[in-house]
C-alpha cells in the first residue's frame, strides 16, 4: 500500500519533534527499536478517522549542520515539497511570525501543494492570545492553534490534513512483483535502473498520478512483470537532495515498505561496508524477501577461485541474514542481469510460501527427538505444535509450555531444520511463541 506523505517543517524549536511524536503516539517505538534506522525519529505511520500518511519529519532529516537556520529551512522545505502530498508548517506563537517564517511560506505557497498552517505552544485552551491573529498574514489561510505538549488542537488541524490527502493507492492486487533497490551511494543503483529499463520494455513510467506512483517504472520480461518503486529517486539525482544524507535513507525504507523483494546492491571493488549491514537490516527487520546484489564484478581481477571466497566472506558479513542469496552482476555490462531476475523471483515465492501443518510438525517432532528441549530447574520445554499463521514473511506460531524456555538458541536450532526442509531461501521468518491455555502471544 502507497500511503500519502504529510510532511512537518518550521524553524528549530517551534515543536516540530514534539508534535511529531504526539502525532505518531505508539506505534513510534517499533520504529525507534528497528535496528538499522537511524536514531532521529524521521517517519512513522500516522492514522486520523480512518486516514492512513505517513507522516515525516523533516527537522530530523537534517544532518548536524552549521547552516544558518534560512538555508537549513529551504532545504527542509525542498524536500517536503518534493516528497510530501501535504505539507504542515508549525510556528510558535511565543516566537510570533519570524521572518524566516514568511520566507518559508512563500516558498512553500509557490510549490501549490497544501500546507496547513499549525500555530504551536497555544496551551491555554479557551481564548486565543492576541497575537494569534498575526499568523493569517503568512497568508496561508486559517491557522491552527496546537499544544503539541498537551495534545490540544491536533484534531483540528488534522482534520484540515486529510481534506488533502490523495487515495492511498492499493497496490496489493496486482501481479507484479515490487522491487526495492537499495544501498549507498555510488555501488550502482542508478545503472542498474538504467540497464533494466533501457534493456526492457517499459510498460509505465512517470505516469500521472500521486506523487510516489510517478516515481515506480514497471517492465515485463520473460521472468515476469516487475514493478521498481522509486526509481525516480534514484534515477534523476537532485543536488539538493543528495547532499542530505538522510534523506536518501529514509526514501529507501520507505521503498522497502512498499517492496516484496529488496535488492541491497553492493559495491564489489569496495566489499562490504557497516553501512550495508545498515539498509540490509532494514529489510530484514521489516521482513521482506532479499538479494545482495554484488555490482561492478567487471571491475574484479578474477581467477577461477575468486567468486567462491567473495562469497564466503559476505556469508560472514551477511550471517545475520544467512538465508540472503548473493548474485554477482554488472551493470556496466549487464553480466547475470537475467539470474537477477530470477534470484528476485525465487525469493518472492519463498517469501509467501505457506507449508502445511502436517509437514511442519513432522520436521518439529524429528528435530526435538533430535535435539532435546533446554530445562531450567526441572522443567524442560514441551513445544506441542506448531502452525504457519501468515505470508510475506512466512509466520510460525508454537504453542509450548513455557515460552520462558524457549531460548534464543533453540529457536535458532529450530528456524535451521525448517530452512533444511524447506529452503525459504531469501526471507526471513518470524517465530511466535505462545503459551498453551494462555491468549497472548510473546
Ligand atoms: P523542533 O526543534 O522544532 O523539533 O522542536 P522540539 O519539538 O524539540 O521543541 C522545542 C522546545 O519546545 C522543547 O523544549 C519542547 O518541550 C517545547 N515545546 C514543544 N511543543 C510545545 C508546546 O506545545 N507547548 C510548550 N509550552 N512547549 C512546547
Ligand atoms: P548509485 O549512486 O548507487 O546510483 O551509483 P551509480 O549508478 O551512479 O554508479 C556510481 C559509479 O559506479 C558510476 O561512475 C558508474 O559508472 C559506476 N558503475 C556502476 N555500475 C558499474 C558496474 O557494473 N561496473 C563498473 N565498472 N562501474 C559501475
Amino acid at each position: 500500500m502507497a500511503l500519502p506523505v504529510v510532511a512537518v517543517v518550521g524553524r528549530p524549536n517551534v515543536g516540530k519533534s514534539t508534535l511529531f511524536n504526539k502525532l505518531i503516539g505508539q506505534r513510534l517505538s517499533i520504529v525507534e527499536d528497528t535496528p538499522g534506522v537511524t536514531r532521529d525519529r524521521i517517519y512513522g505511520k500516522c492514522e486520523w478517522l480512518g486516514h492512513e500518511f505517513m507522516l515525516v519529519d523533516t527537522g530530523g532529516i537534517e544532518p548536524d549542520s552549521t547552516d544558518i537556520i534560512l538555508s537549513q529551512m529551504r532545504r527542509q522545505s525542498e524536500l517536503a515539497i518534493t516528497s510530501a502530498d501535504v505539507i504542515i508548517l508549525v510556528t510558535d506563537i511565543r516566537s510570533g511570525v519570524t521572518a524566516n517564517d514568511t520566507e518559508v511560506a512563500q516558498m512553500l505557497m509557490k510549490s501549490g501543494k497544501p500546507v496547513v498552517l499549525c500555530v504551536n505552544k497555544v496551551d491555554n485552551v479557551g481564548e486565543l492570545p492576541v497575537d494569534f491573529y498575526e499568523f493569517y498574514n503568512l497568508g496561508l489561510g486559517e491557522p491552527f492553534p496546537v499544544s503539541s505538549v498537551h495534545g490540544h488542537g491536533t484534531g483540528d488541524m488534522l482534520d484540515e490534513v486529510i481534506k488533502y490527502l490523495p487515495e492511498a493507492t492499493d497496490d496489493s492486487e496486482d501481479d507484479t512483483v515490487k522491487v526495492a533497490v537499495i544501498g549507498k551511494p555510488n555501488v550502482g543503483k542508478s545503472s542498474i535502473i538504467n540497464r533494466i529499463c533501457g534493456e526492457e520494455r517499459v510498460i509505465v513510467s512517470d505516469i500521472a498520478g500521486t506523487t510516489r506512483d510517478a516515481t515506480d517504472t514497471s517492465i515485463e520480461n520473460e521472468q515476469g512483470k516487475f514493478t521498481f518503486i522509486d526509481t525516480a529517486g534514484i534515477r534523476r539525482k537532485s543536488k539538493v537532495l543528495e547532499v542530505v544524507e538522510k534523506y536518501s535513507v529514509l526514501r529507501a525504507y520507505m521503498a522497502v515498505d512498499r517492496a516484496d523483494v529488496a535488492v541491497i546492491v553492493i559495491d564489489a571493488t569496495v566489499g562490504f561496508t557497516e553501512q550495508d549491514s545498515k539498509v540490509a537490516g532494514y529489510a530484514h527487520e521489516k521482513g521482506k524477501a532479499c538479494v545482495v546484489a554484488v555490482n561492478k564484478w567487471d571491475a574484479i581481477e578474477k581467477d577461477t577461485g575468486t567468486m567462491n571466497e567473495f562469497r564466503k566472506d559476505l556469508e560472514k558479513d551477511f550471517s545475520f541474514m544467512s538465508y540472503v542469496p548473493f548474485v554477482f552482476i554488472s551493470a556496466k555490462t549487464g553480466l547475470r542481469m537475467d539470474k537477477l531476475f530470477e534470484t528476485i523471483n525465487y525469493v518472492a515465492e519463498q517469501n509467501s510460501v505457506r507449508i502445511p501443518t502436517g509437514r511442519l510438525n513432522e520436521v518439529l517432532s524429528y528435530a526435538t527427538s533430535r535435539v532435546q528441549p533446554p530445562s531450567d530447574k526441572g522443567r524442560r520445554l514441551k513445544i506441542y505444535y506448531m502452525t504457519q499463521a501468515a505470508t510475506k514473511p512466512p509466520t510460525f506460531v508454537f504453542f509450548v509450555n513455557r515460552a520462558d524456555l524457549f531460548h534464543f538458541s533453540y529457536q535458532r536450532y529450530i528456524e535451521n531444520q525448517i530452512r533444511e526442509t524447506f529452503g525459504l531461501d531469501g526471507t526471513p521468518v518470524v517465530f511466535k511463541i505462545r503459551e498453551r491455555d494462555k491468549t497472548d502471544v510473546k
